[in-house]
This record gives structure tokens, sequence and C-alpha cells, in this order.
């Protein structure tokens, strides 16, 4: 894979070729001795290769530990992970996405990309056409040289999806990442990382608390009940994926059955 290969296709990026994420028997455990705590499990979870896999469920089921073991920052207590054959490695493994954007607040947004572009090894001569790919990618071309602290909380989220979409593994694991932004700019974002993902071929995790999100996001979608958190509901999504309105999709009648099948299964799966 050339390293400035930004919108690499399913192809090249192995994606299309079996499975991307396998967890078997995976349980997480916080805590030592006669005080542990149950977050997550047990789990077996395999995700293909360019899947769009949402991981949904009430506050404190284990969402965003399981994705924190998939992408490395955590080894499960029992069981295995394994991304792409391998133990996951932090850092490497995937490109993350938290509900808070972090970000070095006194860079501008060009220091930013570059800077994890740096980090993923990308050289410093092809540095510049790469980021601007990629901020054409996430719809931020023309503020690249403002500093972060100038830019609005859904432009600050535009670019830790840029940043995690320049190093170049196949896997992109987003943490509620719209949460905290106001409805129209998370929709907004919604369609853009449902396009930016469809484009790349990524495989990707993305977790939420909300229903409708996962049902605009997800080709698939994991219902957790609550912690310790286990598979409830696995559920394919048969909505198109290319080439459809955005605004026609959230209208039509599938959506609003999905989303209703979704939100009582996250209800009953909390109680
Ligand atoms: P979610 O993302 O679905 O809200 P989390 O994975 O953050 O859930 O947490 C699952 C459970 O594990 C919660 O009860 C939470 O309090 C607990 N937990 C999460 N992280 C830690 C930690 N580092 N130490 C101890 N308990 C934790
Ligand atoms: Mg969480």
């Amino acid at each position: 894979m050339s390293s400035s290969d930004v919108t690499t296709s399913p192809r090249e990026t192995g994606a299309g070729h079996g499975d991307a994420v396998r967890l078997d028997n995976v349980v997480h455990r916080y805590g030592r001795g006669g005080e542990t705590f149950t977050a997550v499990g047990p789990v077996d979870l395999t995700v293909p290769a360019g899947e769009f896999l949402v991981l949904v469920g009430a506050s404190g089921c284990g969402k965003s530990t399981l994705l924190r073991l998939v992408a490395g920052f955590e080894r499960p207590t029992h069981g295995s992970v394994r991304v792409h054959g391998a133990e996951p490695r932090p850092g490497v493994t995937a490109g993350v996405v938290f509900q808070t954007p972090r970000l070095f607040p006194w860079r501008t947004v060009r220091g930013n990309i570059d800077l994890a572009l740096r980090y993923a090894g990308v050289e410093r001569a092809r540095r510049p056409e790469r980021r601007r790919e990629l901020l054409d990618r996430v719809g931020l071309a023309g503020v690249e040289g403002r500093r972060v602290w100038e830019i609005s909380g859904g432009q600050q989220q535009r670019v830790a999806i840029a940043r995690a979409l320049a190093a170049e593994n196949p896997l992109l694991l987003l943490d509620e990442p719209f949460a905290a932004l106001d409805a129209l700019t998370r929709e907004r974002l919604q369609e853009d990382v449902r396009q930016v993902t469809a484009r790349t071929g990524r495989t990707t995790v993305f977790v939420t608390h909300s229903a409708d999100e996962a049902v605009f996001l997800g080709s698939r979608i994991i219902v957790l009940t609550r912690s310790p958190g286990t598979v409830a509901l696995d559920l394919p999504i048969p909505l198109p994926r290319d080439g459809v309105d955005a605004e026609d999709l959230r209208n039509s009648a599938e959506f609003a059955e999905l989303r209703a099948r979704v939100s009582h299964a996250v209800k009953t799966a909390a109680a």
C-alpha cells in the first residue's frame, strides 16, 4: 500500500478478505482482588472487513471498554481479541476518535494533521498533499491555518476524524464522537462519516447510545445488555449505502421501522 494512499479502497487495504476483528469469549474486569467488577462479556464477535458495525447500549454497559479492547488500549481479562489475525497494538492497529477531540489546541489544524501524518510514518515531502486530501475528505479545506481553539466543536471533531484517517490502518474506531455536538452539526457529520467510510472501504466500529444514529450509520448493529455487556441483538441493516439522499433515508418507512426496533431492543436490554 502506498503511503500517499488516503482513498484506500477495500481491495487495497485488504478489506473484503476475511475478518477484520475477532473477539473470542472476551471478558473484561476492572479492579483486583475482591474488588473486581465485570464490565464486559462474555462476548463472541466477528466483524468482516469493510463492515460498519455500530455498538449500541445504555450508558455503562461496556461499549467504551469493548472499543478500547479492540484498539489495544486494554487487554481482556479472558478470551482473545484479534485484528486481522494479530493482537491489537495501541496507536497502530486503528485510528480512534473519542467523544471529545483530543487535539493540540495551540497548534493549527494543519499542525495537528501533520503531526498525525508524521506519527503514521508519512515522509515529510508527501505530507502536504496527503493533508490536503484528508482535509478535503472531512470538509475542512480553508481552515487549515486556524488554531484549534479558533474553530467550532464540529470542526474540531472533523480534525479528529481526519487525524484518525491519517494512519494507514484499515480500521476506524469511534466512541460517541458526536454526542457533544448540536443536532444539526451532528447530522452533517453523520452523513460525512457514512460517506467517508463507504469511500475508503475501512472497517468501522462506532459506539453510540442513540438508536437513530445507529440505524443511520450502521451496516450492522449490535445491541448490548446492561453491564456486564453481552450481545443482546445482532441485526443487519439492509438500508442502501451508496448514492442515497440522507434526508430521504431518514424519512423512509424502513428507517423508522428499524429505529423503533433498535430503540425497543436497547430499552429491553438495559432493563
Ligand atoms: P459505556 O461506554 O457503555 O458507558 P464503559 O465501558 O465506559 O461503558 O464502562 C462499563 C462499566 O465499567 C461501567 O460500570 C464503568 O463504571 C466501569 N468502568 C469503566 N472504566 C473503568 C475503569 N477504568 N475502572 C473501573 N471501572 C471502570
Ligand atoms: Mg462510553
